[in-house]
């Protein structure tokens, strides 16, 4: 296994294009073996402030340029996020533990999300339309918001960022980063890229620390004008509490409990593909993660079977590793919470009928691993069946018919992702209409969300904006409506409109 390293001992933070020394710092750990890679700063208030002071600063200058120049610079990121796209991935699989396989798969993310914005500087596009007086016209635009401050969660470091900072600067806004505290790394890294691909000075600074510390911080900070955060739901209201009570905008995509519903003519091999994959890659920590199969009672037995089988043969260990499909939970509080929603599950009746266990490789004793685990005879009103337990936990519930199926997916509180397979056109168009969540997928797993599309959910999984797809825009500018008259006297709007 080629050797991965970071190229400093402690992580700067980056504030106004120069890397700064925190006072104090915390290790950060890879979770596959509990070793130290690196240590990031416990950055103050004040770094806050001089962080946004220079994104204010910065942003000044970045509203005036030409979005396809603006453009420009991302297109760079863009490319020099692809030709390392290897060894950002492996860095990413050191601080945040997913298979390497899907770290590459993250960066992708990245890449893709950096040309597409790009794209976005040439079209970035407003309305014309017919004014209702004569000598009149009506437009609309796109202004930046100003500076953007970004909060992002350790499972996806390199991905939600990249969701919120590119289409943040093409816009013509300066951003302001707090990446979470487990998954640095992967801010350190990008902020090179952008400094190499000529991203001006203050437009991008990372300011690492705790949410509690740099994260209100941020939020309570007066000239940050728009907070675009990525988390658990308890923070999310923390988050809209201050914002609300500052008349801020804000955007938060939060936590879910996705299903994948399995009808009766549905083809079992690659529902259960679609389940395995979607369930315990990630080891479950994704927000569009699979954490309960409704499942058709006639092909109930057989499904079920027939994961345990596919269960058996999921190799758990370092990510790095050839052949490793399930790798670690980020830290042991993780995996005390999914230890707690085992205890949960029992003691409500639920039948456990594989895993269950925390683990510990050979030679990865100090790791953080816990076996691929089903339930099965879960109702929907469990815990097991509500909350988020975020590892790789799923729960099986039988229903008798489709209606059953779409009532169950939509009685938590979360609405993120669902799926379906069937081979039923029918069910698919009722099934989409139906299905009360903001991604469906239609024979294949909870996850796999292409970044041109918008992602993020409905109820408890958000306040009704999307990341990435056009309308991530609509989180980071305002709308501008441009009336100008050239008729050369006071028309009065509603007043003077002549009926015909
Ligand atoms: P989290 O504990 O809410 O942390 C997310 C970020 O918020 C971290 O950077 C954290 O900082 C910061 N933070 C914590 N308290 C804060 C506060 N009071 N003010 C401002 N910032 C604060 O969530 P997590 O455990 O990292 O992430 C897992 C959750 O994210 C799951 O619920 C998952 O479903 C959700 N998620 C949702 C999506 C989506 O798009 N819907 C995508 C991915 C993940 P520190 O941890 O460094 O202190």
């Amino acid at each position: 296994m080629p050797k991965v390293s970071v190229d400093v001992k402690v992580l700067p933070n980056y504030i106004n294009g120069e890397f700064i020394q925190g006072e104090t710092s915390v290790p950060v750990i890879n979770p596959a073996n509990g070793e130290k890679i690196v240590d990031v700063p416990q950055s103050t208030r004040d770094d806050v402030e001089e962080a946004v002071k220079a994104a204010k600063e910065a942003q000044k200058k970045w509203a005036l340029v030409p979005a396809p120049q603006r453009a420009e610079v991302l297109y760079r990121i863009g490319q020099l996020l692809k030709e390392r796209k290897e060894e950002i991935a492996r860095l990413l699989t050191l601080e945040n533990g997913k298979v390497l396989e899907e770290a590459r798969g993250e960066v992708q993310e990245g890449i893709d999300m950096a040309f597409y914005m790009a794209g976005e500087g040439r079209r970035m596009f407003g309305q014309t339309t017919h004014a209702e007086l004569p000598n009149k016209f009506a437009m609309s635009v796109r202004a930046p918001v100003g500076v953007v401050g970004i909060i992002t969660p350790w499972n996806f470091p390199i991905a939600i960022a990249t969701w919120k900072a590119f289409p943040a600067l093409v816009a013509g806004n300066a951003v302001v980063w707090k990446p979470a505290t487990e998954t640095p790394i992967m801010a350190y890294e990008l902020v090179k890229i952008c400094e190499e691909a000529g991203l001006p000075k203050g437009l991008l600074n990372v300011v690492y620390g705790s949410g509690s510390t740099v994260g209100e911080a941020m939020v309570r900070h007066p000239d940050i004008d728009v907070i675009s955060f990525t988390g658990s739901n308890e923070t999310g209201r923390r988050i809209a509490e201050l914002c609300g009570s500052q008349l801020k905008k804000y955007s938060l995509e939060l936590g879910g409990k996705n299903a994948v519903i399995v009808m009766d003519d549905a083809d079992l091999d690659l529902a259960v593909e679609g389940i395995v994959w979607s369930a315990f890659g990630t080891s479950g920590q994704r927000c569009t993660a699979c954490s309960r199969v409704i499942v058709h009672e006639a092909v109930k037995e057989e499904l079920e079977n027939r994961l345990i089988e596919e269960i058996k043969r999921l190799t758990i260990g370092n990510g790095l590793e050839e052949g490793i499909r399930v790798g670690p939970i980020i830290n042991q509080a993780g995996i005390d919470k999914i230890k707690r929603y085992i205890e949960i599950g029992k003691d409500e009746g639920a039948t456990l009928v594989i895993g269950g266990n925390q683990v510990h490789p050979k030679s990865l004793e100090n790791g953080f691993y816990f076996e691929p685990t089903l339930f099965t005879d879960a109702t929907i009103d469990m815990r097991i069946a509500q909350e988020e337990i975020f590892g790789p936990v799923l729960s099986l519930i039988t229903v008798k018919d489709l209606d059953e199926a779409i009532e169950a997916n939509n009685s938590v509180k979360y609405g993120l992702s669902s799926s379906i397979f069937t081979r039923d056109v029918n069910k698919v168009f009722r099934a989409q209409r139906d299905l009360d969540t903001g991604i469906v997928y239609v024979n294949a797993g909870t996850t796999g969300a292409e970044i041109h599309l918008p992602f993020g959910g409905t109820k408890g999984t958000g306040n009704g904006h999307r990341d990435s797809g056009i309308q991530a825009l609509d989180v980071f500018t305002e709308w501008k409506a441009v009336y100008v008259d050239y008729s050369g006297k006071l028309q009065r709007a509603q007043i003077d409109v002549e009926t015909q």
